[in-house]
């Protein structure tokens, strides 16, 4: 059976790539199809195959091929930064910041935080990627200390994530700069500047990367796919991901080695299909994902699918709380629509601050206090809510919105309630997750 494949020459927050193909060609595993500008990225066929479209944003290729073996190699560079660049490699934890450019920085003296913290809840494959193969994990954080001449290494890992830190403790030797930090089951805990306040001590004013406290935060998968870039010349032709919520099968799975531009539709069918009724897919986590459908395919930054519940109805007027660090005003309106109601307010939490062309949050996961903002809603006419906040807002909101009779809606509900796990409400609940 023929399996055909939608690549984006976009891929992360990398340039858009040039087509270097055209229709009818055909392509190799791991030939280059695309190649980038001074900030992209090489994008490389996922499967061996025939290039059946090329438009101005993605490239198709048909493939008979369903199998992730054999590629064509990168060439040995002898430059860590030079083979992740013509690796395609772009973080794999979610923004897709090109390797390269991280890897280029002077961090001598710094630390170099390896992030498998998977704070997003539901997903798993990272911890996965630990647990089965913590070995690689370790050898290209170790290529990422030598390239940007860090002092140390740190990985950082939820403490409940038991069997990935006993497989990391297997594996570190103990001539290794390294060490592992460990870190409670809160959101975001995972975003960057949260890491480099755990673990450094120091907190970055939104506007700053980790490189001003002498750091570079990389993802364990980047971290792998830069070992194997390495040690065995292969290019990002393929990605871990979790699948989650109402599946024929498990309600959460993890699939690896998936060829980059796989339909959601393939992986549906692969996890037992999405059970009806249903509230359609999240590309990404319960907290930052986008809707998306069937045709979506994955790409090198994906980290999860989910078949959500179908959202509660909400007759009362509704206000919005919107966070920094998780689902965008636009996507709280569109699941507000789906649960018809009517909005009657918006209001951001006080820490979450335009910067770098978005919102990012002051002190990520440290609630600065939430009750004046639940009050405006309140006087505003709002009778429930809509929220997105962070572990520790969340707590708040909980302890404030009851006292005024206003019910609370989370952004993750409809993810967890189709996984069957408990919602993001009080503190001690999430503690025991
Ligand atoms: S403090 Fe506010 S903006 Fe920051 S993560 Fe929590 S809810 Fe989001």
């Amino acid at each position: 059976m023929e399996n055909t494949l939608t690549l984006s020459l976009k891929q992360g927050l990398a340039e858009a790539a040039t087509p270097l193909v055209e229709v009818g060609a055909q392509v190799k595993r791991g030939e280059v199809l695309a190649s980038p500008s001074s900030k992209g990225v090489f994008l490389h066929a996922s499967l061996g195959g025939r290039v059946k479209k090329v438009t101005p944003t993605a490239l198709t290729l048909e493939s008979e091929a369903t199998e992730d073996t054999g590629f064509v190699p990168l060439p040995k560079t002898g430059d860590l930064v030079e083979q992740a660049r013509l690796a395609g490699l772009v973080g794999m934890g979610g923004a897709g910041f090109p390797t390269w450019v991280k890897l280029a920085s002077n961090l001598e003296g710094g630390t170099l935080i390896a992030n498998a913290v998977e704070c997003e809840p539901l997903l798993k494959h990272n911890t996965h990627q630990l647990e089965n193969d913590p070995d690689q994990v370790r050898r290209g954080l170790l290529l990422a200390i030598q390239a940007t001449k860090a002092k140390r290494g740190v990985i950082a890992v939820k403490k409940k994530n038991r069997a990935a830190l006993a497989a990391l403790a297997g594996v570190i030797r103990e001539k290794d700069p390294l060490e592992v930090f460990t870190l409670p089951d809160l959101y975001p805990v995972g975003e960057e500047r949260a890491l480099v306040r755990e673990i450094l001590g120091i907190l970055l004013p939104p506007d700053q990367l980790p490189l001003a406290a002498g750091a570079v935060v990389m993802n364990v998968e980047t971290l792998a796919s830069l070992a194997a870039a390495w040690e065995d010349g292969k290019p990002v032709i393929s990605k871990n991901l979790t699948m989650a919520g109402k599946l024929g099968g498990n309600p959460i799975q993890v699939f690896t080695a998936v060829p980059i531009g796989t339909s959601f539709q393939t992986l549906l069918d692969k996890a037992g299909g999405p059970k009806a009724p249903n509230g359609g897919l999240l590309a990404g986590g319960p907290f930052t994902g986008s809707y998306a459908s069937e045709e979506s395919t994955v790409s090198k930054t994906l980290g999860g699918i989910c078949v959500t519940q179908d959202p509660l109805r909400e007759n009362r007027p509704l206000g919005l709380l919107v966070c920094a660090c998780s689902a965008s005003e636009e996507r709280l309106r569109q699941l507000a629509a789906s649960m018809g109601a009517r909005v009657t307010g918006v209001r951001r939490c006080q820490q979450a601050v335009e910067s770098r062309g978005g919102l990012k949050c002051e002190n990520p996961g440290n609630c600065p206090g939430q009750a004046a903002k639940i009050l405006e809603l309140r006087r505003e006419g709002a009778e429930a809510l809509l929220i997105g906040n962070c572990s520790d807002c969340t707590n708040t909101v909980m302890c404030v919105a009851p006292g005024l009779k206003m019910a609370v809606h989370h952004v993750t509900d409809n993810s967890l309630r189709a996984a069957g796990k408990p919602l993001v409400r009080r503190l001690p609940a999430l503690r025991q997750a």
